[in-house]
């Protein structure tokens, strides 16, 4: 009986799972359906097609991003870890995340040391979690005019600080403090998963993460590492 109630929760979790994914995966599909349909029907402007075709690649791209967040939640953590660069993975997000600030009138800004700083992580995992706090900062500053998204980095003794500076919407103490929850999201497309996946991530490498705020001013979130 308690086998069979085990195996009975591990499938109510997995139920759980594919159902909100395919919920997730389906919203996109939807709109992209949509999209090649008006433009098969070919009575828009050129200007309108290609304002949908611009949304649908936005929508694949988006896709791709959910089926990867719910990857990563699946992999066990810290596997194959060595000692990486921070800074050059670090730098190296920078440059994939910099077309998806321009697209949305953000500034990136970043500034390292000139060192060489390693630490003992997983190199896959390590890029992923720099890119969810970077894709979090850059998606507070849709709305703000003049939006700047800042990373920098700190050498301590015994361990190293990187923080992710913006000027968006913030947080207030409630939001702040459900940060990591597993599907905490506050955006409408959004799937909760990111700051999870980043916070066991760092924690399974024996990091902190720390987040302060201030709703309407914007978001600085330190993440501290010890030195290999
Ligand atoms: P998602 O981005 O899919 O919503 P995340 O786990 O990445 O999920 O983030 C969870 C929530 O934390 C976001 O929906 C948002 O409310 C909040 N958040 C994360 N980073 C920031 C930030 N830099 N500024 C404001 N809110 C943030
Ligand atoms: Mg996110």
């Amino acid at each position: 009986l308690y086998l069979k109630f085990i195996q009975n929760d591990k499938v109510e979790a997995i139920n759980q799972v594919a159902a909100s994914l395919a919920h997730e995966v389906r919203n996109p599909l939807t709109t992209v359906l949509g999209f090649l349909k008006l433009i098969r029907a070919n009575a828009q402007s050129r200007e309108k097609i290609e304002r949908f075709i611009d949304i649908s690649i936005e929508e694949i791209h988006r896709t791709e991003q959910i089926l990867s967040d719910y990857l990563s939640m699946n992999k066990p953590l810290g596997v194959g870890r060595q000692q990486i660069d921070l800074i050059s993975h670090l730098k190296t997000v920078v440059e994939v995340m910099t077309p998806y600030a321009t697209m949305h009138n953000v500034s990136l800004q970043a500034d390292f040391p000139a060192a060489v700083v390693m630490v003992s992580g997983n190199s896959t995992e390590m890029k992923q979690l720099i890119m969810n706090f970077l894709k979090n900062a850059i998606e507070a500053c849709i709305e703000v005019s003049n939006a700047q998204v800042s990373i920098s980095l700190k050498i301590l003794p015994g361990q190293v600080q990187f923080e992710v500076r913006d000027n968006g919407v913030g947080m207030n103490t409630e939001q702040l403090s459900r940060l990591g929850s597993i599907y905490y999201s506050t955006k409408s497309t959004g799937t909760g998963l990111g700051l999870t996946f980043s916070y066991q991530a760092i924690r399974s490498m024996q990091g902190t993460v720390k987040a302060q705020s201030e709703p309407g001013s914007g978001t600085v979130f330190t993440i501290s590492l010890p030195l290999a």
